[in-house]
């Protein structure tokens, strides 16, 4: 992807994407929580940073422990598929034994690509937080709420958690692209 088009992801201070009121911005209650798993997605976005990847991180959580890790991969895995969630996905199930994630929470960086979004619905994931909101890709409430579709599954969404420490974390990323 262009570092163009990736201009624009937005953090704090934004309302968050979805046309029937969905996402919700994080519920007080649950906010100590999400930020504290949010922090660990933030510090593998910050890996694929670190690797010349386009910094996006996320967790799969079951019961307060984290089940499974992901980053994106795509320029050293040279595929298109090697998205954080799809890794953190593969985790969780790797962890758990099974395909079916109905107890967990995943918890990642910037809202979700239609491909991961067909993920969250297929591994039955009944709650997704994210954080920056992506215009351009996200299909989580941006460009279209997949979730809002009549799908057999319907994860709850949580968005905007941290949301500006992850869209400056990318902002950043394609800042230094620009200068080199
Ligand atoms: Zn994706």
């Amino acid at each position: 992807m262009g570092s163009e088009e990736r201009a624009a992801f937005s953090g704090a201070g934004r309302a968050c994407p979805g046309k029937q009121g969905l996402p919700q911005p994080a519920q007080e209650a649950d906010r100590e929580t999400d930020e504290r798993f949010m922090r660990e997605a933030l510090r593998l976005a910050q890996e694929a940073a670190a690797e010349g990847e386009v910094p996006v991180g996320a967790v799969v959580v079951r019961g307060g422990e984290i089940v499974g890790r992901g980053r994106n991969r795509r320029e050293r895995g040279k595929t298109a598929l090697a998205h954080a969630e799809l890794e953190a996905i593969a985790g969780a199930c790797r962890t758990l034994g099974g395909w079916r994630l109905w107890q967990c929470t995943l918890y990642v960086t910037l809202e979700p690509c239609p491909m991961c979004a067909g993920a969250i619905i297929n591994a039955r994931l009944p709650r997704l937080v994210f954080g920056a909101s992506d215009p351009k890709a996200g299909s989580c409430g941006s460009v279209v709420d997949l979730f809002a579709l009549p799908y057999n599954h319907h994860p709850a969404v949580t968005c905007g958690v941290l949301a500006e420490e992850s869209a400056e974390l990318l902002r950043g990323f394609f800042r230094s692209l620009r200068g080199k």
